[in-house]
């Protein structure tokens, strides 16, 4: 039955919550984002240089809805709103921070150490976050990759049983199609020397609402399978994310998260700690504290290691060791991760380590000696 006519006109529009309708009603353009904020001259300008210089801007309407309309401090809208910043380069900013061209050994894949490799199975993103590593083409090359497209990737992965890991990447693979993903995973999954797949994804963080629980029996099926996923302030941590992160957890996909360290959006120990104890809530391991590639146009995002390394001091023996990541610089050029830290250890001498605790005492540890037996 029809209803009454008055109703029907007033009726509110259908509520966008399948993740295609959010990525279909993605705000790409500066008309769109006025009419959700209140932009500042640098954000404007930002978005008109975004629109012209190809690294596209795109924010799901869940993921905007959790920006501050009138603060452009905001942690969330700095993520994901263009600035005029990204027009400034800063000495040691690079277009392809980590080499991955120079390390391409087949169409669509990476490998920058032995046992693994980086397969690039679409450009697409849902959002595009104004850090990516990848901006360089993200968005640029036509989408899903085919699987035609993709053979040589496998193939190559086939020749080289030293690849134990497969880390399918993008782009956000988790914009495709759950048959698309799942055929890809289906390739990958092919090659029997191929141990674990990791699936990179920043889909629970900006459209928790593509994490289904088809998808999740999908990706079931291909375990070991661990999601890698990149909170980064605790303001994403909303209801429908952390439903998503127990999702996952519940069908028994680990859930591995990765946070990259942003000026003005998480560059605080007490903002880190919350965000850590958020994900241990959700089921979700804080598994690296990143250093902010250098990608070329992010200096006003980046801060110094000093930064990273006194804030890693003061979340020591704050956080339990399941919520404490470890802080990771990407070295520039595609030369490998380093783990940086404070250092706790004061001296050493023969058969005994003077460490350092995190209370500020030094305490001596005395090495068993080597002939005993
Ligand atoms: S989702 Fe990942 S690949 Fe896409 S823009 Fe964000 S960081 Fe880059």
């Amino acid at each position: 039955m029809k209803p009454p006519r008055h109703l029907a006109l007033v009726a509110p529009p259908p509520p966008r919550e399948t993740w295609r309708d959010q990525a279909r009603a993605a705000v790409t353009s500066l008309e769109a984002l006025e009419r959700h904020l209140v932009l500042t001259d640098a954000e404007r300008a930002g978005v008109a240089r975004s629109l012209a210089s190809g690294f596209p801007m795109s924010i799901t309407p869940y993921y905007l809805s959790l920006c501050d309309r009138h603060d452009p401090r905001c942690p969330v809208r700095i993520q994901c709103v263009p600035h005029a910043s990204e027009g400034v380069e800063v000495p040691g900013d690079l277009r392809d921070p980590l080499g991955e061209e120079a390390h391409q050994v087949a169409p669509e894949l990476v490998q920058r150490y032995p046992d693994r490799v980086l397969l690039l199975a679409t450009d697409r993103c849902s959002v595009y976050c104004r850090f990516c590593t990848r901006s360089r083409m993200v968005g640029q090359d036509g989408g899903a990759r085919s699987e035609q497209r993709l053979q040589p990737a496998i193939d190559w992965i086939r020749a080289h049983p030293e690849v134990r890991d497969v880390i399918v990447s993008g782009g956000d693979p988790l914009v495709m199609s759950t048959r698309r993903i799942e055929r890809v995973l289906a390739m990958v999954r092919s090659v029997p020397t191929v141990e674990t797949i990791r699936l990179a994804t920043r889909a629970p963080v900006v459209l928790p609402m593509r994490v289904t629980r088809a998808l999740c029996a999908t990706l079931r099926k291909f375990a070991p399978l661990w999601v890698m996923t990149h909170f980064n302030h605790p303001k994403e941590l909303t209801p429908q994310a952390v439903t998503a992160l127990e999702r996952m957890a519940d069908h028994g996909l680990p859930v591995m998260n990765q946070t990259v360290l942003l000026r003005g959006v998480n560059d605080h120990a007490d903002t880190l700690e919350a965000l850590f104890r958020g994900l241990v809530r959700a089921r979700a391991r804080p598994y690296y504290l990143l250093q902010a590639d250098p990608v070329r146009g992010t200096g006003h995002l980046r801060t110094s290691i000093a930064t990273g390394v006194a804030i890693m001091e003061r979340l020591q023996g704050r956080l339990t060791g399941i919520a404490l990541p470890r802080y990771i610089v990407d070295t520039p050029e595609g030369r490998g991760k380093v783990p940086v830290g404070p250092d706790y250890v004061v001296a050493r001498e023969p058969g005994v380590t003077a460490l350092r605790t995190f209370r500020g005492e030094v305490v001596r540890y005395v090495d068993p000696p080597a002939d005993l037996s």
